[in-house]
């Protein structure tokens, strides 16, 4: 199978490869045109996974798809953008069908549940890697950034947190736990699912958001020194499922919760007048602290007493 046999096989023939509104061409020229409306702004983010690095070489390759896919578009809801397109980058060390066939599928399913179509791409030999690159619209002047948290705001996240480094020792299978728990942890990993929806609704309340992909403390981090304030977040107040907590017991799922990476939950800031409109609207939402004047992120107990907060999230460098 030659490389255009290959692209044309899995990814131009795949459904989220054909026309799609927004779209004006896609796979197989030099370039793919893209046409978001007018007063529209187009909303990127590119992310790279590298076998050995973000995912087990071994892994199942529809998995593999579906969680590239999640973890970009996660990047989409993060700034009230909505899905328009992507392109893939594939490095792959052989032209192996069985695995090919898994990842697209896994891609495919992943696209069309958050309504991204494939645009293009590259496809190249070498040690595994995947480059996705994602492409929203936004209304022009409205996207959610990091920047615009106001003392006073509540701090807010999307549900559960600490899932996803939770289940870590379930994907690496250095864990087990009862069937339940690791169903919903495994999924929570393998197919987090980006929170387009709330990222939408957010555009014109939050005045910021981001996803949290580093940990809480790290990411809020970035939104106390792009908004020049202080975050604060009790510690009581963290969502933990109940497979996290079952899995790991209270203490180290604080811990998960805190400083593990892999969530892809939203977290914004929130005027307080837009709290009962939030709960009538997202109940899976939990405010967990407050916007204060200052600067940092500080972690609160019961009390309100400041704790030392754990290690920061994970950085390559
Ligand atoms: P060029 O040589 O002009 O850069 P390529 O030969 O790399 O083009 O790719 C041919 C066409 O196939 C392009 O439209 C490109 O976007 C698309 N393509 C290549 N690899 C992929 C892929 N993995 N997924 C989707 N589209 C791809
Ligand atoms: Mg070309």
């Amino acid at each position: 199978m030659g490389e255009f046999e290959l692209i044309r096989r899995f990814f131009a023939a795949a459904p989220c490869a054909q026309a799609a509104a927004g779209v004006a061409l896609g796979v197989g020229d030099d370039c793919a045109l893209l046409q978001p409306a007018a007063g529209e702004q187009l909303a990127i983010s590119t992310d790279t996974l590298v076998a050995g690095v973000h995912f087990p070489e071994s892994c199942d390759p529809f998995l593999l798809g579906q969680r590239a896919l999640a973890v970009s578009a996660s990047d989409l809801a993060a700034m009230g953008a909505t899905p328009l397109a992507f392109t893939l980058a594939l490095t792959l060390p052989a032209a192996d069908e069985a695995w090919l066939e898994g990842f697209a599928r896994g891609l495919d399913r992943m696209a069309r549940g958050c309504g991204l179509a494939l645009a293009g791409g590259d496809t190249t030999r070498g040690p595994l890697c995947l480059t996705l690159t994602v492409f929203g619209r936004v209304p022009a002047g409205q996207a959610l950034t990091r920047a615009g948290a106001r003392p006073g705001d509540l701090l807010c996240v999307g549900g559960s947190l600490g899932d996803g480094a939770g289940a870590l020792p379930l994907v690496l299978g250095t864990a087990q736990a009862p069937a339940q728990a690791a169903d919903y942890l495994l999924a929570r990993y393998w197919s987090p699912q980006p929170q387009l929806a709330l990222g939408e609704w957010l555009r014109g309340r939050a005045s910021a958001a981001l996803d949290i992909s580093d940990g809480l403390l790290a990411d809020c981090g970035h939104i106390s020194r792009a908004s020049k304030v202080a975050v604060h977040i009790d510690r009581e107040r963290l969502p933990l499922s109940a497979a996290l907590l079952d899995l790991h017991g209270r203490e180290a799922a604080l811990q998960h919760a805190l400083s593990g990476g892999d969530d892809y939950r939203l977290a914004f800031s929130l005027p307080p007048a837009l709290l009962a409109e939030l709960r009538a609207a997202w109940p899976e939402v939990t405010v967990i602290g407050r916007v204060e004047a200052g600067e940092g992120v500080h972690l609160l107990d019961a009390g309100g007493g400041e704790l030392r907060p754990p290690s920061a999230g994970y950085q390559h460098f």
